[in-house]
């Protein structure tokens, strides 16, 4: 459906912030199963503790962004950069387009758990690439493509 007015456009955004938490809940629900015994307690934690937004706003170049929540007083932190992840705030794009936005808001959803997961399991070392290996491996198990241009529209 194609949104044509602004009553038809809050339908839609409605219906995505449900889909999104839906996707979400799905994949943290993945991520427990299979990860459980080897999350301590503060990762745990940290797991759980993830938002998600969908936004009206149309960000230039990004479907989805994770922000990684950490402490910046931290010992080491600043020399480091090996923070423990406390939790993320995920912000997806409403607007997919039309053609098979689905597939896309899927797929994006779990992009950024993935990022999120990846922060979860491997703390936020400077070694942790973005779109390394350790977010590959994430991407993969949550089964979404692992591959990072669809920070681009
Ligand atoms: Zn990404």
């Amino acid at each position: 459906m194609t949104p044509r007015n602004s009553e038809q456009k809050l339908a839609v955004l409605k219906d995505r912030k449900v889909l999104a938490l839906s996707i979400l809940e799905e994949g943290l629900d993945l991520i427990v199963l299979h990860f459980d015994n080897q999350l301590s307690d503060a990762q745990y934690d940290a797991l759980w503790n993830v938002t998600i937004q969908v936004s009206r706003s149309r960000a230039k170049n990004n479907l989805g962004r994770c922000k990684y929540l950490y402490d910046k007083q931290e010992p080491g932190a600043r020399e480091k950069r090996n923070w423990t992840l406390l939790g993320s705030k995920i912000n997806i794009d409403w607007d997919m387009g039309n053609h098979s936005w689905e597939e896309e808001f899927r797929d994006t959803v779990l992009h950024e758990l993935a990022h999120h997961m990846c922060g979860v399991l491997h703390g936020l070392s400077r070694d942790i690439k973005g779109h390394g290996i350790e977010w590959k491996q994430c991407a993969e198990f949550l089964g979404c493509r692992p591959q990072s241009i669809q920070h681009r529209r």
